[in-house]
């Protein structure tokens, strides 16, 4: 069975900014949980930071240059709080100890919250805590992208049952 990390405010665990979880309604995932399925993990408590916490979002070194998870993988953005604070390491170190996570588990794939600067895999917010988004992924799906998992938000589960399926039955003898 393949295994899947997923973002565990998805499991409606209390780990959110605001400390509130956001649990997915749906029978598949369901079905998923029941099946010892689902590896839960949170990135930004598990980089050290707290429940709750200010709004993080990604923000550019340079006025107009790209906002997203993979441009703090490559130094030319900054995550910071809304009041400034630069907490770009706790969110690296969190990143980190997810793929740590995904691997000891042998998951291939990743079902992780949307929008979120650190979950996020379509689209983040800019940076200007204005409530705008763009396309880009957070940190984290950004290196577990680069590291050959397969990211999907948790508005696209069927396209990760149909890729799991793929899986199961490219495995199969
Ligand atoms: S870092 Fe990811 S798992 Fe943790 S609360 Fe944010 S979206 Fe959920």
């Amino acid at each position: 069975m393949e295994r899947v990390l997923v973002s565990s405010c998805l499991l409606g665990r209390p780990v959110r900014y605001d400390g509130a979880g956001k649990a997915v309604s749906d029978d598949l995932f369901a079905r998923w949980r029941a099946e010892g399925r689902l590896v839960p993990f949170c990135p930004e408590v598990s980089g050290g930071l707290s429940v709750p916490r200010p709004p993080a979002e990604i923000v550019p070194l340079s006025p107009g240059a790209r906002a997203d998870g993979d441009a703090v993988l490559d130094g030319s953005a900054r995550v910071l709080t809304d009041a400034g604070t630069d907490v770009t390491d706790a969110f690296l170190r969190g990143a980190r100890l997810a793929l740590s996570c995904a691997r000891r588990a042998g998951a291939r794939v990743a079902l992780l919250k949307e929008g979120s600067p650190s979950c996020g895999s379509r689209r983040v917010y800019d940076g200007t805590f204005t409530g705008r988004a763009v396309p880009g992924d957070g940190v984290t799906a950004a290196l577990l992208t680069r590291e050959g998992l397969h990211v999907f938000p948790e508005t696209e589960l069927d396209a990760a049952a149909a890729f799991l399926s793929r899986l199961e039955a490219s495995a199969a003898p």
